[in-house]
């Protein structure tokens, strides 16, 4: 099994099996959506002493922008809100192919380096980052990829 497969089979298998899906009560939330493919995500973090104590997300879409946010939640949990923002950039660096998939500074989300090649799937990868971003920030609105 190559690698691609490997990742592909992950990405289903989030898809399938979403980690941390279900709503979050007494943390902040953020809606996104994203009229391109149709993808609508909710995102609910719990922050304590600066760091991520809890994220979830609910909503419906394709499997990439599922998958994204099933591998956000687990990889944020912990961190502190510019470490998140640092991951956000990094992310979104290497599915918009500005930098090299590298999984020592992206982790599992290295999986999802193969969006670069379909530009129009970007939007659906980062989606949830964008709703997270806006929920930590305690902005409860619904923020738009567009
Ligand atoms: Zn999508």
């Amino acid at each position: 099994m190559d690698l691609r497969d490997l990742y592909q089979e992950v990405i289903l298998d989030h898809n399938k099996r979403p980690r941390n899906f279900g709503v979050l009560e007494g943390g902040s939330q953020a809606a996104g959506h994203n009229p391109m493919c149709g993808d609508r995500v909710s995102v609910y973090v719990r922050m304590e002493g600066g760091r991520v104590a809890e994220a979830r997300f609910t909503g419906n879409g394709c499997a990439i922008s599922k998958a994204s946010a099933s591998m956000m939640t687990e990889a944020v949990t912990g961190h502190t809100a510019e470490e998140v923002r640092g991951m956000f950039s990094t992310f979104q660096e290497m599915v918009t192919g500005k930098c090299e998939a590298d999984d020592e500074k992206v982790g599992k989300l290295v999986v999802l380096s193969g969006v670069s090649e379909y530009p129009s799937r970007v939007k659906c990868a980062m989606l949830a980052w964008h709703a997270l971003q806006a929920a930590i920030e305690g902005a409860s609105k619904t923020v738009s990829t567009e």
